[in-house]
């Protein structure tokens, strides 16, 4: 028997697999069931059984922990900062609690990071740009900045961190202290949020695939015949490339440089 059937009659082995977050509110037992049974953060998803006794899910197979120790039993919090903003909580502090993801550290920017990306200024340029790493968890594409030309054996670290899929925006591609911890490097004031970065685009040395600029997919661009990007291709020099989802979801292409209407009209 399909398992999934059992939470929602509706849904098969075969619509489940090519479902999206769009076609969810068409399955409404599925819906209230992840509402009420998981928790979907950025870093988890985590399934609990529940012990009401009308759930015709865990009904099926109820927790088979003692009723009082699957009591104290909660989700996985999120990281959360302590009074100082320096430290996180421990985990004994925030376990039980209700905790949200503003302090997750993939949403940090600090200062810091600015600063060793001015100190790098003259490497994070399109001139510079060796080869694009994917973050691990928003799957965006990164630039791998180096001044001169990689040498085969800094190619192969980079492959091998790009297949190791550790590489999350904002952090260094190798570490503090190692052999091209300052020479091989993306930018780290970014975080998951931060758009694909202009170099990516205007890279001279490697030309990349073309991506969505707010969340980096390759799929379902929105191509130059769709009426808006021919419309803003005649007001500017340059249109980033978006993706259907982010267009459906409100997101606005990203323009560079209007064009000079009146100076075009007299032509
Ligand atoms: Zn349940
Ligand atoms: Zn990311
Ligand atoms: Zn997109």
């Amino acid at each position: 028997m399909n398992v999934l059937s059992i939470i929602d009659s509706d849904l098969t082995g075969h619509s489940a697999m090519s479902m999206q977050t769009k076609d969810l509110a068409k399955y409404g037992k599925l819906s209230d069931f992840l509402k009420t049974h998981t928790k979907q953060t950025h870093y988890t998803f985590q399934v609990k059984k529940c012990t009401e006794s009308d759930c015709f899910v865990c009904n099926l197979c109820p927790p088979r922990l003692p009723a009082d120790v699957f009591e104290t039993m909660a989700f996985l919090p999120d990281p959360t900062l302590d009074i100082s903003r320096e430290h996180y909580k421990e985990f004994a502090e925030v376990y039980g609690c209700c905790t949200s993801e503003e302090d997750r550290p993939s949403l940090k920017a600090p200062n810091e990071k600015n600063e060793t990306d001015k100190k790098r200024r003259s490497l994070l340029v399109a001139g510079k740009v060796r080869m694009a790493i994917s973050c691990a968890l928003c799957l965006k594409p990164r630039c791998v900045y180096s001044q001169c030309k990689l040498k085969r054996e800094e190619e192969g670290a980079v492959r091998r961190l790009k297949s190791s899929k550790v590489y999350t925006c904002g952090n260094n591609l190798f570490e503090e202290g190692g052999r091209y911890h300052d020479t091989i490097v993306a930018r780290v004031a970014v975080n998951c949020t931060s758009p694909v970065e202009a170099t990516y685009y205007s890279s001279t040395l490697v030309s990349f695939p073309a991506c969505c600029f707010h969340c980096g997919t390759v799929d379902n661009l929105l191509g130059p015949e769709d009426p808006t990007i021919a419309t803003l291709r005649q007001q500017y020099a340059v249109v980033r490339p978006i993706c259907l989802e982010c267009f459906n979801d409100g997101k606005a292409p990203k323009t560079w440089g209007a064009q000079n209407m009146r100076k075009k009209r007299k032509v």
